[in-house]
């Protein structure tokens, strides 16, 4: 499904909620509602699910006003199923690439820091749930902020070890090393309710581990299409230069062949 709502615009930037989003959250208001007798424990349910979108926003908004503070053209953000999105023009370098990967779980934990004091002397903890709408978004905040900088590509921390390791040994070895790196992590993820004896809470961490190995290979197809558009500019960027030199406008006859160190999966 390809529709999406915009909900509001922020810097000149439109937010979008798509489709499938508020599909999931339709159904799963309906099946609560028939499956439940507790209304206040669906009640929380729901109040958890809306909590949950408002911090990814928050997170995505962190990403987007980063990158639009240097300079980096931001297209729209979008909140998936499960995830959100901050589309934007490639950063152009490692440096800006890591403050604004940083930007994202960094709202998130300033979020976190912010509830903390409204939070830390209530009744809540001890309890399993949270029993008041501030402290499941300080749980939810410190989750998302925390969750995000796991080294597993493309997650952020994934993303900020890449642009780390970018600086020292070029962007596609670095790339090749993150995206190996998050299907390792990804796989444990996977498999981690078997050492932890299948409690209940184990089983939501590879619902996370399947979400890195999709979204790890689509982005990974991404970057060897825009690493491809790339050198194949440049190749015609110097094909243009040797026919500018030889000042004929006739073919060049020795062109040079595009680069062949493609990245392969
Ligand atoms: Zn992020």
């Amino acid at each position: 499904m390809q529709t999406r709502i915009r909900l509001f615009s922020f810097a000149g930037i439109p937010l979008y909620v798509h489709g499938m989003l508020l599909w999931c959250l339709g159904l799963l208001s309906v099946f609560l509602l028939v499956s439940s007798d507790d209304l206040g424990a669906v009640g929380w349910t729901l109040v958890g699910a809306a909590l949950t979108l408002i911090c990814v926003a928050i997170h995505e908004v962190g990403h987007a006003l980063a990158a639009r503070a240097l300079g980096v053209e931001v297209y729209d953000v979008v909140l998936h199923v499960m995830f959100g999105m901050t589309r934007m023009e490639p950063p152009g370098s490692a440096r800006r690439e890591i403050a604004i990967g940083c930007a994202g779980p960094l709202a998130n934990l300033a979020c976190a820091a912010a509830l903390y004091p409204l939070v830390k002397d209530g009744t809540d903890w001890g309890h399993e749930v949270p029993h008041s709408p501030l402290s499941v978004a300080f749980a939810v905040n410190l989750v998302l902020g925390g969750l995000n900088l796991i080294p597993a590509f493309p997650m952020d921390g994934g993303r900020l070890m890449r642009a780390f390791l970018s600086l020292h040994v070029g962007d596609r070895h670095a790339t090749r090393i993150a995206v190996v790196l998050g299907r390792v992590i990804a796989v444990g993820m996977i498999m981690s309710p078997i050492a932890l004896g299948f409690v209940a809470w184990s089983l939501a961490i590879p619902i996370v581990g399947f979400l890195i190995l999709f979204l790890g290979e689509a982005e990974w197809r991404r970057l060897l299409v825009v690493d491809e558009a790339r050198r194949v500019g440049k190749f015609l960027d110097l094909q243009a230069e040797l026919r500018d030199r030889a000042g004929t406008g006739s073919s060049v006859e020795a062109a040079p062949e595009p680069p062949s160190d493609q990245p392969s999966n």
